[in-house]
């Protein structure tokens, strides 16, 4: 008899159903696998004989063959340890046909039968939506919450799985997480003493989701100001919660790492926007949270310009042929940097040691397209010493106001976008169909004509204005938001 168990491949950001068949047949006793597995797979005939050993469900010694269906897909990782379990004691007769079909199994086995727990459950979600179908994973496998998660059973023990097959003792289903990732707490406004114009900026784009550029010397809190406003980030959608469990799975790395990034200049493109083999970059890992990219005049301009494409389309195509897939990236920017190379061109009290020349090919690295696309660009000063104390007792619910703010700005948008799944922000509306009150309009115009702004710096300012009025709850654009919104860019000279 030829035994099947149903597993998965989680290797693409949709996870591909592999069905382990397993036979036993006359010859010398021994277990083989075959079907493109990699190491890891070929090592669970080692850990498989040994738990099944210690779960007292000892195989009849026989030549059993196991094989990882589609053959010519490449396999890897050891979750595929408990589907193979099953099928070898299908195979075996110790369980029937009956009892494991319509149900998939993840999880690796340890060499005493227990089940680690597999970042893979989020994958399997969306094909648990049959009426009969569930799954079975290791205990403490981090589930997103949705209508399927019902189906999924969790199991400490190999042992476990056998008893609920059989329907001695049942599993109990997974616990569902909430989507709960919160940025970094630790860093707050409230922490950060003075520069009201900058966390007024700040605010602004996070609430719309305007990329901005802070220009600042050394010691002006560039890189805690952009951590502060990771803890503004409204929470996760369901939706997204998934997605970001599925990139982290596919970059190995835990949920738990936030979501703020912020790279180092020396990364490589690929760490940066994701390998050709389809492992995601810093770029998706900070999907729906921020990109801090701090010093960016000392980032190579190559790497730069490859974040121009993920920044249009909100992710990045990765890999060639049928394994090209398209990997979400939609993070929001916050770059830092210093007005020259030695750091205090405009400081009151130090002298910058720059040449004209110099200056002027630091920022030129910046020039450009790649400029284009910050929304606001914001040169920070030195805060005064002399209001510490009072500026922090006078703003003492700041943060928790700001996060309100935040929130109410965002749900209108949402309203406004009519999205349900996903968020939207006023930046990344192309054509935005908006109530402006015609004198911002000309407030707008009559600066375009002065300043020589390109298109794109116009649509900047008619998003950035949307935003303030969503932060001041007002349905169309006033003058004063529009005001507002013409002095979030400083040009660098
Ligand atoms: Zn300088």
């Amino acid at each position: 008899m030829i035994a099947h168990t149903q597993s998965l491949s989680f290797q693409t950001l949709d996870g591909q159903p592999i069905t382990v068949e397993a036979t036993a047949t006359k010859g010398l006793p021994g277990i083989v696998i075959v079907g493109m597995g990699n190491k890891a797979v070929q090592e669970s005939v080692q850990r498989v004989r040994s738990a099944l050993k210690h779960s007292d469900l000892p195989l009849p010694p026989r030549r059993y063959i196991v094989n990882l269906a589609p053959a010519e897909l490449p396999k890897q990782g050891s979750h595929y340890d408990l589907a193979i379990a099953v099928a070898l004691l299908a195979a075996a007769s110790l369980l029937k046909t009956s009892e494991i079909e319509n149900c998939f199994f993840l999880g690796e086995v340890s060499l005493d039968g227990h089940i680690r727990p597999t970042n893979g459950a989020a994958f399997l979600l969306h094909h648990l939506t049959e009426d009969r179908t569930r799954a079975i994973v290791g205990t403490g496998s981090s589930a997103p919450f949705t209508p399927e998660t019902q189906k999924l059973y969790e199991a400490p023990h190999l042992r476990d799985v056998y008893r609920h097959l059989k329907g001695v003792a049942l599993l109990d289903p997974c616990i569902a997480k909430p989507p709960s990732i919160v940025a970094s707490d630790e860093t707050s406004f409230e922490s950060i003493i003075g520069q009201e114009q900058a966390k007024r900026a700040l605010l602004i784009a996070i609430a719309g989701h305007h990329p901005i550029l802070l220009v600042g010397p050394p010691g002006v809190g560039k890189t805690l100001l952009g951590q502060a406003a990771a803890s503004l980030l409204p929470p996760l959608s369901p939706e997204d919660f998934i997605t970001r469990l599925k990139i982290g799975a596919l970059a190995q790395e835990p949920e738990t790492s936030g979501r703020y990034r912020s790279p180092h200049p020396t990364i490589t493109p690929q760490a940066l926007i994701g390998s050709p083999r389809g492992i995601p970059g810093q770029i998706s890992l900070a999907h729906k949270g921020v990109l801090f990219i701090d010093e960016i005049a000392e980032y190579p301009a190559n790497t730069l310009e490859m974040l121009r494409q993920p920044i249009e389309q909100k992710g990045i195509w990765l890999g060639a042929g049928p394994s090209r897939q398209f990997m979400p990236a939609d993070f929001w920017l916050v770059a830092a940097c210093n007005p020259c190379r030695c750091g205090y061109y405009g400081d009151p009290e130090i002298p910058c040691r720059c040449t004209e020349w110099q200056r002027r090919r630091y920022l030129n690295k910046l020039s450009g397209p790649l400029l284009d696309r910050f929304s606001i660009v914001l040169i920070l000063n030195r805060p005064q010493n002399g209001l510490k104390s009072r500026t922090k007792s006078l703003r003492k619910n700041q943060q928790k106001e700001l996060k309100e703010s935040v929130h109410l700005a965002v749900s209108r948008q949402n309203n406004r976008y009519n999205s349900c799944n996903s968020y939207n922000y006023n930046a990344s509306i192309s054509q935005l169909s908006l109530r402006c009150h015609s004198s911002a309009l000309d407030l707008l115009e009559r600066t375009r004509v002065m300043k020589h702004y390109s298109q794109r710096v116009y649509q900047h300012f008619i998003a950035l204005a949307r935003t303030i009025a969503d932060l001041d709850g007002s349905h169309e654009i006033q003058v004063h938001h529009m005001a507002e919104a013409l002095q979030l860019r400083n040009t660098l000279e």
